[in-house]
């Protein structure tokens, strides 16, 4: 019995260009084994199964809370004052007190389903519930972290799970209060839940490493982490606020970035989420580092964080990826319009990603992002090649936004051209996990999730 799937493809995207006619071919594992030009004559050729439409490798979201997709659409109302990140940041405790495995699992099912119709193949899990809302432990101090990995296995995204180590409520280091006290570790604890999830690695699930930011995790506890499990990503929130700069100064008497890369070696297995308040120097300082900016438009929108100062840190050979992170929005074509729109509103200008090299923006997006979020995701992916995962997203044949289109085009048009749906399949490590725009419990997932979400409103009807 053969141990290989076999695929024609009609068209692919392949380094940043659309060829013609290849056969690929997968192992048991998910991994592409062989990628060649189809000449009617290959062997094998006539096992392989037809995929029509637009094949690209699939982006890797770069950054994620689960539990959030619980609240998004519902911290949409003034509270009376002004309402701002930390208002929002009260709303969010409420929502995270909520959370128990269970709803946490089927929160997240829902979330990964939406995410794979969003043409995400694999995740990074920022995951900071860690113990029950009153601080206290569960029996098994990982069962938070168990009901996300068993979420994406169930539907079958990749999924880099991050505990995240989380010490104190605020750069004077003070102690975790209220909603915060169900994220707290010692570094000895959090080593220690990190070690007994090591089970649990395999070809859909890496570990990484993650602090929630330099407001809960003090910069030589960072630094005491260099040597642990040292080939893995590195997760950290950074410069995401106005007020975060201006506490960073107060206590250290630097910018976050500076503060962090002063004391801790970053290189390029780091991730720095948002860093979305950079000075000049800092700009070119986390270029050169090698380090993944990992921005989240939509929610850094939607929180009124402000703009990273992209083109500046592009120019100078940065590298970035895209994450959801609250999830407001699920969609890789929604960040990636948003991340140039933000640019275009404030500059201006118009094609403000689009480069010497990669005159398309659309491309320049995508292809940097594919390449940043498969190094923070820890797996071999973003690529159609031999020796990478078979992480795929395939757009309708037939799509009208595409419809007539040169090749040059259709990135662009598939990022910036409407919001039909334009995904009619995706696979992860050699799976289709969506064929035709559905997913095989799609029914199951989504009335679970609905009876969920109405549980969690009773509830907190109840206790308003
Ligand atoms: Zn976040």
């Amino acid at each position: 019995m053969s141990t290989l799937s076999k695929f024609l493809i009609r068209k692919a995207y392949i380094e940043g260009r659309w060829q013609e006619n290849l056969l690929m071919e997968v192992d048991l594992a998910g991994m592409i084994l062989r990628l060649e030009p189809y000449d009617g004559q290959n062997e094998g050729e006539e096992k392989a199964e037809v995929v029509t439409g637009y094949v690209l490798p699939s982006i890797a979201n770069a950054h994620s809370h689960a539990f959030q997709r619980a609240m998004a659409g519902r911290a949409e109302y003034g509270s009376g004052g002004e309402d701002s990140f930390w208002t929002w940041r009260e709303v969010m405790y409420r929502c995270a007190a909520q959370m128990t495995p269970n709803t946490l699992y089927h929160i997240a099912r829902q979330l990964y389903l939406e995410m794979i119709r969003g043409g995400y193949g694999a995740v990074c899990e920022f995951h900071y519930l860690h113990h029950r809302p009153d601080g206290h432990s569960y029996e098994d101090s990982a069962e938070m972290s168990l009901a996300l990995i068993r979420a994406a296995r169930d539907v079958g995204i990749a999924l880099c799970h991050l505990p995240v180590l989380y010490m104190t409520g605020g750069f004077d280091r003070r102690a975790l209060s209220g909603g915060q006290t169900r994220f707290g570790h010692s570094p000895e604890s959090y080593r220690a839940l990190w070690q007994s999830l090591e089970r649990e690695r395999g070809p859909d699930v890496t570990l990484g490493l993650a602090f929630h930011s330099l407001r809960a995790v003090p910069v030589e506890v960072i630094r005491e982490f260099e040597d642990f499990a040292p080939d893995v990503p590195r997760h950290i929130h950074i410069a995401e606020q106005v007020k975060e700069v201006e506490d960073s100064l107060v206590h250290s008497g630097q910018r976050p970035v500076s503060y962090l890369m002063d004391h801790v070696d970053i290189d390029d297995k780091w991730c720095l989420v948002h860093a979305t308040h950079l000075d000049n120097d800092e700009v070119t300082r986390l270029a050169a580092s090698g380090a993944v900016a990992g921005l989240c438009p939509t929610t850094e929108a939607n929180l009124g964080d402000g703009l990273f100062p992209m083109e500046n840190y592009l120019d100078a050979g940065g590298r970035i990826a895209i994450g959801s992170d609250s999830h407001v929005s699920r969609e890789v074509r929604e960040e990636l319009r948003w991340l140039e729109y933000g640019q275009r509103l404030d500059s201006g200008r118009r094609t403000v990603a689009a480069s010497s090299e990669t005159l398309h923006c659309g491309n320049r997006l995508y292809n940097d992002c594919l390449e940043g979020g498969a190094s923070v995701s820890g797996f071999r992916t973003g690529k159609l090649a031999p020796g990478y995962r078979a992480d795929l997203v395939v757009l309708k044949e037939d799509s009208l936004l595409l419809a007539g289109l040169p090749d040059e085009q259709l990135v662009d048009a598939y990022i910036f051209n409407g919001n039909e749906r334009v995904i009619d399949h995706l696979m992860v490590g050699g799976k289709w996990v969506l064929k035709d725009g559905r997913h095989s419990r799609e029914d199951e997932i989504n009335t679970d999730f609905r009876e969920t979400m109405e549980s969690l409103l009773a509830e907190q009807g109840a206790h308003a």
